[in-house]
């Protein structure tokens, strides 16, 4: 059986379409277990509900495939599908949940045995083996059944990645992690990497020379490209390229491929990128046509070549891509670059296939103010343009809603726009509760790459610059005098206000690419301080340049990212004070003097460092809570990957627990506590936060007047009985208690108004 099972396995994975591979799996499995019928049920949901649709068998009618249905909860394949578990029985007609197909025919068949097909605790549908004799499966083919669903599940999800099925088909309701809050509605502008040939508008040029010119320039600049790159193969483990690059590289030197291109722009007066278009699918088409597999293989060379000199022509003309109306952008990963090149009053929301809740990309919308969903398995090619409605707060995305939905979502907007102005317009002053308790409120810096330009009366202080991304957009380590140079336009720009520094954190989902490095296990790898130890002189460089970054203005505070000794911790410490005496040595006497060593913190994210917050106490000033990346540690749960996304939860009791003991021992132990991960920023979180005895919340910039607003609202005492009375164990209820506190106080405001 078991060799058997590897060559179903190999059947399928060579299969190109998820179609072909579900033939062959039917095939197959009734042909190794001498069974009758063997089919794949698949689960299909839309806005009426669920289905389990024939998609595949091998001895059921074909006319019925992809045309008979059950009901979620109908027949043994209901069955299987809802209670998640495989129905094994001698005679089905008899069981209860039996339920007939006449056009099924499938009369003759007496014994089922149905599975699950599942992936991350969804039915993706149920594989269903029939037998016209009564019986019992044994458990060798019951096992051999499992490990088939599972393989299959693989390649359904593989298959909605490339869009071969449509779920929901056009109107529908996608589910993904609820990363960004605010709702948007407005067209779907699909982003991919490289640019495919299709999505070229084919135009007429009114500049052929320079058409041509930049088309010359490109070639070259995708010459040297492809030489780096066959350079770090070379360089590397990777052999045998030679094939593929060869091919590349005659295609590229061949004068009849770049002559035709030329000839198209000048010729015949098309633009260059409509001319590459144009050469490249001439070429395809002729090798389409040929019987030779390995030349017909060739065409994906060929549309690679010309899709990089896509690229490269795209730079120039970046107009072809310009988006002049507001759009939610959805793209299989966001990065900075992408959300950097829309204009702000453009990107509505973003909608992102893979990436998780807590990774730096769902930061960086939060950011900037823009609901976003992520981990949204949905297909790119069939949403572009297509109407979009993203809801950031339940992680739901719908495509080409119907009228009623469009109008429910056009009356939250209408409400989320009333708040947020209401919000704005008292944004700025001091945040102090109903009960007088003053709550200063921060601002976290650093992701976007820019220098913030926050309005200083918004914000107490800066309660996070994370530093990295400076490091991340170079190709080498800067320099003490740029970095120099950065901080001190940072500090400057926020003075008198405090800006808190946090030294490098790189390594984990953090990759500096010049400093690349092989572990298994990023995460628990060589990350944050642990990485900055290793090499003291980088960080005595960052140090020495954010404090030579300081002098005169004296407001910059310094702590460290992830550590969890006490060794680190004093270690840092002392570079710290070395890097301050070699600043201050260097001054002249009359700025010696005023030049303090600037407070020294530890951000607290690693679960051991809980334990051993007395034994740092000496060593530090001030702690801050990095509860992103706490949470991960905590729960074990990779905070970037969406896998795990439905696990990794800060409302959690354990991370509950940790935070209030933390704010307890800085409470006795006097220490100054700040918190900066995302939870400081949600309005939940925030009144759970001040409910736990914190007193210094640090957020995006998108979130400051929305928790400010609330802050005023809210009654510490209220908040903390609240806290001590609901059930801990309990995530939903935590939520629901806290998010009906906060709609009560906003709501009492308005009408006193
Ligand atoms: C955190 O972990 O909570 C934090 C603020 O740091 P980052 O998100 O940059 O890892
Ligand atoms: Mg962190």
């Amino acid at each position: 059986m078991l060799t058997a099972l590897r060559k179903i396995i190999e059947g399928v994975s060579s299969a190109q379409t998820l179609n072909d591979a579900m033939k062959c799996m039917v095939s197959q499995i009734k042909q190794a277990l001498s069974a009758d019928c063997c089919s794949i049920y698949l689960s299909e949901t839309s806005q009426s509900g669920s289905v389990f649709r024939l998609a595949a068998s091998d001895g059921l009618a074909e006319s019925a495939v992809g045309k008979v249905c059950l009901g979620e909860k109908e027949g043994l394949v209901g069955l299987a599908g809802s209670r998640l578990e495989v129905i094994n029985v001698a005679v089905a007609r008899d069981h209860p949940g039996f339920k007939y197909l006449p056009e099924a025919g499938e009369d003759s068949y007496t014994s089922f045995l149905g599975v699950p097909i599942m992936h991350q605790r969804k039915v993706l549908g149920v594989l269903v083996i029939q037998q016209k004799e009564a019986r019992k499966f044994n458990d060798e083919e019951e096992s051999f059944a499992v490990t088939l669903a599972a393989q299959l599940a693989a390649e359904i999800i593989q298959a909605e990645m490339k869009s071969e099925l449509t779920p929901g088909a056009r109107s529908g309701v996608f589910r993904g992690a609820p990363v960004s809050d605010g709702v948007a509605m407005a067209r779907a502008w699909v982003w991919r990497p490289h640019i495919e040939l299709s999505q070229v508008a084919l135009k007429k040029a009114d500049d052929p020379e320079m058409q041509l010119e930049l088309f010359r320039q490109v070639i070259l600049q995708v010459q040297m490209e492809l030489d780096s790159v066959l350079v770090r193969f070379e360089g590397g483990s990777v052999r045998d390229t030679g094939d593929i690059f060869d091919m590349y590289e005659s295609l590229l030197n061949d004068p009849a491929f770049s002559n035709a291109i030329e000839d198209e722009i000048m010729k015949n007066g098309w633009t260059a990128s409509s001319a590459v278009r144009i050469t490249a699918e001439q070429i395809i088409a002729k090798y389409e046509g040929m019987t030779d597999a390995y030349m017909r293989e060739r065409t994906l060379d060929v549309r690679d070549v010309a899709q990089r000199i896509l690229s490269g022509l795209s730079h120039s003309e970046v107009d072809e891509f310009d988006v002049t109306e507001p759009v939610i952008v959805v793209a299989e990963e966001i990065t900075a670059s992408i959300l950097a090149e829309i204009a702000r009053d453009k990107l509505m929301g973003v909608v992102c296939l893979n990436g998780a809740a807590n990774s730096h990309a769902a930061i960086l919308a939060r950011t900037l103010g823009v609901p976003a969903v992520t981990g949204v398995k949905l297909s790119l090619s069939k949403v572009a343009d297509r109407l979009m409605i993203v809801d950031g707060s339940k992680g739901e995305v719908f495509t080409d809603p119907e009228p009623a939905v469009v109008a429910e979502y056009r009356e939250i907007i209408e409400h989320e726009r009333h708040i947020s102005e209401t919000a704005e317009c008292e944004s700025s002053g001091a945040s102090v509760t109903r009960d007088g308790v003053r709550v200063p409120v921060s601002l976290n810096v650093g992701l976007t790459g820019a220098v913030s330009h926050s309005d200083k009366s918004l914000i107490d202080s800066v309660g996070l610059y994370r530093t990295e991304i400076s490091f991340i957009v170079r190709n080498s380590f800067p320099s003490e005098d740029e970095q120099t140079e950065a901080y001190r336009r940072l500090l400057e720009s926020y003075a008198p206000l405090t800006v808190t520094m946090r030294t490098l954190d790189a390594g984990g989902d953090k990759q500096l690419s010049y400093y690349p490095q092989k572990e298994i296990n990023p995460a628990l790898g060589l990350r944050g301080v642990r990485l900055t130890l290793e090499h003291p002189a980088l960080f005595l460089t960052q140090l020495k340049a954010m404090l030579r970054a300081s002098v005169g203005l004296g407001n910059l505070r310094i702590m460290i990212p992830m550590p969890c000794s006490v060794r680190e911790i004093s270690e840092s410490r002392r570079l710290l004070d070395q890097a301050y005496d070699e600043v201050r040595a260097s001054l002249p006497p009359e700025e010696r003097e005023s030049f303090a060593r600037p407070p020294f913190g530890i951000m607290i994210e690693v679960p051991s460092v809980i334990y051993i917050l007395e034994e740092t106490s000496q060593y530090t000033d001030f702690w801050s809570v990095g509860s992103n990346d706490l949470t991960q540690y905590l729960l074990a749960v990779d905070r970037g990957n969406p896998s795990v996304s439905g696990l990794y939860d800060p409302y959690h009791p354990a991370v509950l627990k940790v935070l209030r003991y933390i704010a307890e021992t800085a409470s006795r132990l006097g220490k100054p506590l700040d918190i900066c991960g995302e939870l400081a920023g949600e309005p939940v979180g925030a009144l759970l936060l001040l409910a736990s005895g914190y007193r210094s919340l640090s957020m995006n910039e998108s979130s400051i007047a929305k928790i400010k607003y609330l802050i005023r609202r809210a009654d510490t005492s209220e908040l903390a009985k609240m806290l001590s009375s609901v059930d801990l164990t309990d995530p939903d209820m935590i939520r629901k208690t806290f998010g009906e506190y906060a709609e009560r106080i906003m709501k009492d405001s308005a009408e006193e108004k």
